[in-house]
């Protein structure tokens, strides 16, 4: 029981869609006209969480002046959330490479040992045989 109300009461957060024709966010209403049983999202616009479940609630909601101002501006969020998510990534890169390299560097260390060890082996075998 309380399983099943947890799962009708969990909410998403509702975002602009990215329309790649016009290259803008868009609304989209992710439920159709007179369904029932819809998912909550919640648009935060207003500086108060407003729960949207239908049809209805989408349509009336996304006429709000907050709502279009926060659909306008979300580009910028999402351009500068994007260059912070980028950075992250790079950053990561930049580690991974790091590793990366020092554990070659120690490789290649480890290598020059083997291969001076077997020089210096090679030597003193030929001075053997010399004195035989
Ligand atoms: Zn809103």
């Amino acid at each position: 029981m309380i399983y099943k109300m947890a799962l009708t009461t969990s909410l998403v957060v509702y975002t602009p869609s990215w329309n790649t024709e016009t290259e803008k966010y868009e609304d989209l209403i992710p439920c159709v006209k007179g369904s029932r049983g819809n998912q909550t999202y919640i648009c935060s616009c207003s500086g108060e969480d407003i729960a949207l479940k239908t049809y209805t609630n989408f349509e009336s909601h996304f006429t709000r002046k907050c709502h279009k101002l926060f659909r306008s501006r979300y580009g910028e969020v999402m351009r500068d959330v994007e260059i912070v998510r980028l950075n992250a990534i790079i950053v990561a890169d930049r580690r991974e490479m790091q590793i990366a390299q020092a554990k070659h560097e120690k490789e290649m260390a480890k290598l020059k040992r083997k291969y001076h060890a077997l020089k210096q082996l090679r030597k003193e075998e030929n001075m053997l045989q010399e004195v035989d």
